[in-house]
C-alpha cells in the first residue's frame, strides 16, 4: 500500500460484501465522510464488487484484480461476507476475508472490547481489553497451506484438519501485542494457549511469546490455558488488558469478550500487517436481517475508525487519529441514549436513523474532546 504525503487525499478501497454488508458499509462511509469534513480530510473511495455480486458478474467471489489494485490504496474497508454459503473454490467461491489476510500478510487481528458509558456490560465489571489474534496460520484451512487445503479426508469416514504454528508468525504477533500494551495504561499481556495438550504447537507459540516478553520489562506478563480463560473472562473480564493468542482461540475469545462488553454488534476489528490494513466488522453478514434497515453498523464504523488511526500513524498525520477518536466518541455518545439504540442493543432505531445520529454527533463534538 502507498504511504501518501501528509495532507494528500486518503484513498480507500471499499468492498461491500454480502448480506447486511452494503447497508453497514454505506453507514460507515457516511460517518467517515462526516469526520473527514470536520478535520479537512479528503477521502477518496473506490468500490470493487466481491461476494455474490462478483460471483454473478465475474464468476468468482474474489476477483484477482482486487489484490493487484491494493497498492494504489491507503487502506481497505471490507463488509462482512457470506462465505459459508459460497460454492467450493473450484466453482469460484473464495473467502475474500481469508484471501486478503493471507495474500496481504495481515498477521495481526486487533479486536478491542470495552464497555461504553451508559450501556451496561454483560458481566459485573467494566471491560477494557484488546484481543491480539494471529491471523495467517493456526487452524484455518484456507490460509495455512501454500497449495491445497488444510483439511482433507483420507477415507469418507475420516476428516483431518491441519493446524500450522510457526516461529516467525508467533513472534510477530507477540511483538504486536507487547507494542500495543506499551501504549496502554495497564501494560499487561496475557498469552492464551493449550500447551498442556498441544505441547508442540502451542509449546512453540508460548516459547516465542516468552522470548518477546523478555524485551518488554515494563509489561506484566501472564499465561492462561484457553478453557480456563473462557471461564475467567466471564468471571471477571476487567482483569485483562492485552490478550495474545493463536488464530482460532482469538476468534472465539474475541467474540466472547465483545459480547461481555455489551454486544458483538459493537465490536470493531482491524486486520493489519506491515504494509496493509483492512477494517472489518467482527460479526458476519447476518443474512437473516439483510435489507431490512435493522442492522447495527457500529462494528464497521468502529473498524473504519481503527483503520483511520492506522493510516494516520503511517502518514504521520494527527488529523486522521483525531478523526478516528471523533468517530468512536460519537458512537459512544449515541449508544449512551436508549432511544437512539438499534434493535440488537434493545432499541428500535433503524440502520439509517442510527447512522444519522452518529453523523450528527460527529458534527457536534468539539475537536478537543477527541
Ligand atoms: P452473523 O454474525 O452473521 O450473525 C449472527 C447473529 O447476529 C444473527 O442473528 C444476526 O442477525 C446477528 N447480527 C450480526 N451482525 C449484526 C449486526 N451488525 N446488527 C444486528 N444483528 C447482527 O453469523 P452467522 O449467521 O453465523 O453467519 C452468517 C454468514 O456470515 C456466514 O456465511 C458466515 O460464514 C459469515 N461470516 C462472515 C464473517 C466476516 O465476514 N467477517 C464473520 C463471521 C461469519
Amino acid at each position: 500500500m502507498t504511504v501518501t504525503a501528509p495532507g494528500a487525499p486518503i484513498r480507500l478501497m471499499v468492498l461491500e460484501g454480502d448480506g447486511i454488508g452494503p447497508e453497514i458499509t454505506s453507514a460507515a462511509l457516511a460517518v467517515l465522510e462526516a469526520a473527514g469534513r470536520r478535520l479537512g480530510l479528503e477521502v477518496v473511495c473506490e468500490a470493487f464488487p466481491i461476494g455474490f455480486t462478483a460471483l454473478a458478474q465475474e464468476g468468482t467471489t474474489f476477483p484477482g484484480r482486487i489484490v493487484d489494485a491494493v497498492p494504489r490504496f491507503d487502506g481497505i474497508i471490507l463488509g462482512p461476507v457470506s462465505h459459508n454459503a459460497y460454492p467450493p473454490p473450484e466453482a469460484g467461491g473464495l473467502n475474500p476475508s481469508g484471501e486478503l489476510r493471507k495474500r496481504l500478510e495481515l498477521y495481526a487481528n486487533i479486536r478491542p472490547a470495552f464497555s461504553r458509558p451508559g450501556f451496561a456490560p454483560r458481566c459485573g465489571s467494566p471491560v477494557d481489553l484488546v484481543v491480539v489474534r494471529e491471523n495467517t496460520e493456526g487452524f484455518y484451512a484456507d490460509r495455512s497451506m501454500y497449495l491445497g487445503s488444510g483439511e482433507f479426508m483420507p477415507t469418507p469416514d475420516i476428516a483431518m484438519s491441519f493446524r500450522k504454528i510457526t516461529r516467525s508468525g508467533s513472534t510477530r504477533i507477540a511483538v504486536a501485542a507487547f507494542e500495543l500494551a506499551m501504549q496502554r495504561a495497564r501494560r499487561k499481556v496475557t498469552a492464551v494457549h493449550k500447551a498442556n495438550v498441544l505441547r508442540i504447537g502451542d509449546g512453540l507459540f508460548l516459547e516465542c511469546v516468552r522470548t518477546v516478553a523478555r524485551d518488554y520489562p515494563d509489561v506484566a506478563y501472564e499465561e492462561r490455558i484457553v478453557d480456563a480463560m473462557a471461564a475467567l473472562l466471564i468471571r471477571d473480564a476487567s482483569q485483562f488488558d492485552v490478550i495474545v493468542t493463536t488464530n482460532m482461540f482469538g476468534d472465539i475469545l474475541s467474540d466472547q469478550a465483545s459480547e461481555l462488553s455489551g454486544s458483538l454488534g459493537l465490536a470493531a476489528s482491524l486486520n493489519s500487517g506491515t504494509e496493509a490494513a483492512v477494517a472489518q466488522a467482527q460479526h458476519g453478514s447476518a443474512p437473516d436481517i439483510a435489507g431490512q434497515d435493522i442492522a447495527n453498523p457500529s462494528s464497521l464504523i468502529g473498524s473504519v475508525a481503527m483503520l483511520l488511526a492506522w493510516i494516520g500513524g503511517r502518514h504521520g498525520d494527527a488529523r486522521l487519529e483525531i478523526a478516528a477518536r471523533l468517530m468512536d466518541q460519537a458512537l459512544s455518545d449515541v449508544i449512551r441514549v436508549p432511544a437512539q439504540r438499534t434493535r440488537d442493543l434493545g432499541g428500535d432505531v433503524g440502520t439509517r436513523a442510527f447512522t444519522d445520529h452518529v453523523v450528527r454527533a460527529v458534527g457536534a463534538l468539539p475537536l478537543d474532546t477527541a
